[in-house]
C-alpha cells in the first residue's frame, strides 16, 4: 500500500473555485491537488505533480454527493402548475 506523507482535513485545504480543485502546500514548494470530481468519486488521495509525495484527504463523502437531491428538488418545484 502507498504510504501517505500526511493526512489533511478538507477544511484545512485551499479551494480554487475556478478550477474546482483543492490544494495544500507540499514541502517541495509545489502543491498537492485533488479535484472536486475525484472527491465525488470517493477518491481521497491528493498528489503533488512535482514530486512523488501523496497525502490522504479527510472528508465526509456525503457533503460531496447530494447534488442529485438538489436537482430532484428543483424538478419538483418546476412542475408546480399555476391554477
Ligand atoms: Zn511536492
Amino acid at each position: 500500500m502507498a504510504s501517505f506523507y500526511d493526512e489533511i482535513e478538507i477544511e484545512d485545504m485551499e479551494f480554487d473555485e475556478d478550477e474546482q480543485v483543492y490544494t495544500y502546500p507540499c514541502p517541495c514548494g509545489d502543491k498537492f491537488t485533488i479535484y472536486m470530481d475525484e472527491l465525488r468519486d470517493g477518491e481521497d488521495v491528493a498528489r503533488c505533480p512535482s514530486c512523488s509525495l501523496i497525502i490522504r484527504v479527510i472528508y465526509d463523502p456525503d457533503e460531496f454527493a447530494d447534488e442529485e437531491d438538489q436537482e430532484s428538488t428543483f424538478q419538483v418545484e418546476s412542475t408546480i402548475t399555476v391554477a
